[in-house]
């Protein structure tokens, strides 16, 4: 993936939404010209994209349909130039970390070696535990709260304006153009405008319609401190997950709830997470977490985002509905949908990403 920097635009746009999703959009169109206001609800990166665990990949990567492994690998193969560019330009440290993983008691192993080995994911089986383990040693993680923080600088530093506790109310268009945003702090107009809301996409606002079935599922993840270098691989189970930091804190999670736009949290699900993890790592089994939380993931069938033009209005565009995955799809995400707003051919094939797309999907209770 190379990343288009040329100074191609001086229209301006209006980013709805600054996580992960809107972050990379912004800054991708600010390297290529146009003037960028971001509009966020609440604070920069403070809904999923800093609920997350950060891991780079989907968590068993061969489970998933055709069109978010391409999404996912091209991301993937970026990601450490990506970060590296934004770190340059933040002047901050997001812990990028190959660190890789150890999938254990993987259902079909010989399927996922062979599915690993035709898309260029290196894998192995890990026979220190057993033959169902596997060792996939590219995977990587970044620190997601860190890298949104640095996301934010480096947009700030490009050029780009953020206006946080700045929640958009409603919108107004004209001939099939929409012309302006509101939010209690006023109304701002653009050339173009992109809706990165993540969950919220899925809800309608006052002349701005819902996007096709995407919906909060609620993740639980607890936070635990032991030494550093106690563990230092992702470890996946049956669902479960731990992630370990440079620093000792170790990250498990999580839940998929479909509860609505509720981040509360319940102790039976720490009992849970917590007993499951000290089965992965009994040091934690004697320690209490030292956080607990829940964010909501912009929900969506397959996990497939819709990155598309908005049906309704010719300049405004969507990139949401990332799921699982919102991290580790942002560089690719962010590349396409810039494409689109410049009319440029994208590098890869935009259909399954289609709002029409989005349409025609259907829910998989658990996936
Ligand atoms: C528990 C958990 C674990 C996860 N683990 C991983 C992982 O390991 N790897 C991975 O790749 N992904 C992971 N994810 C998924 C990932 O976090 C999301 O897919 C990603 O953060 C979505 O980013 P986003 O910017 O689209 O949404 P968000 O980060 O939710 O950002 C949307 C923003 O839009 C704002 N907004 C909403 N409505 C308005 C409005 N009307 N006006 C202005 N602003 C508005 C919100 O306040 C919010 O800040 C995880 C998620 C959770 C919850």
């Amino acid at each position: 993936m190379h990343e288009l920097t040329t100074l191609k635009s001086n229209a301006s746009a209006i980013v709805l939404g600054a996580g992960v999703s809107g972050l990379s959009v912004a800054r991708a169109l600010l390297q290529r010209g146009y003037s960028v206001t971001l509009l966020e609800r609440g604070e920069a990166g403070a809904e999923s994209s800093w609920a997350g665990g950060g891991i780079l990949s989907p968590l068993l990567p061969w489970d998933y349909t055709e069109p978010l492994s391409r999404l996912a690998l091209r991301s993937m193969t970026a990601y450490s130039d990506w970060i590296a560019a934004i770190e340059a330009q933040s002047g901050m440290h997001a812990e990028y970390w190959r660190c890789g993983m150890q999938a254990r008691e993987v259902a079909e192993p010989d399927t996922a070696l062979a599915w690993c080995h035709a898309h260029g994911l290196a894998a192995q089986r890990d026979l220190t535990q057993s033959r169902d383990n596997l060792w996939l040693p590219g995977i990587a993680q970044v620190r997601n709260p860190r890298l949104v923080m640095a996301l934010r600088e480096a947009v700030t530093r490009l050029g780009g304006v953020i206006h946080t506790h700045c929640a958009v109310e409603s919108v107004s268009s004209q001939g099939g153009r929409m012309v302006a945003v509101h939010t209690l702090k006023g109304t701002y107009m653009a050339d173009q405008f992109v809706v990165a809301t993540g969950a919220w996409a899925g809800s309608a606002l006052p002349n701005l319609p819902a996007a096709p079935n995407i919906r909060p599922i609620r993740g639980q993840m607890l936070l635990f401190k032991l030494e550093p270098g106690v563990l230092d691989t992702i470890v996946y189970r049956n669902g479960l997950y731990l992630i370990p930091r440079r620093d000792g804190h170790v990250l498990v999670g999580s839940t998929l709830e479909d509860v609505g736009f509720d981040k509360s949290t319940d102790g039976a699900t720490r009992l849970r997470l917590h007993a499951e993890a000290a089965e992965l790592l009994p040091a934690l089994a004697d320690v209490q977490p030292v956080q607990h939380w829940a964010g909501l993931r912009p929900g969506s069938p397959d996990n497939i985002p819709i990155i598309d033009r908005h049906p309704d209005f010719e300049n405004v565009f969507i990139n949401a509905g990332h799921y699982r995955y919102g991290v580790t799809l942002a560089p690719a995400s962010a590349e396409l949908l810039v494409a689109l707003m410049d009319d440029t051919s994208p590098a890869f094939d935009p259909t399954p990403y289609s709002w029409q797309a989005a349409l025609e999907r259907r829910w998989i209770p658990g996936r």
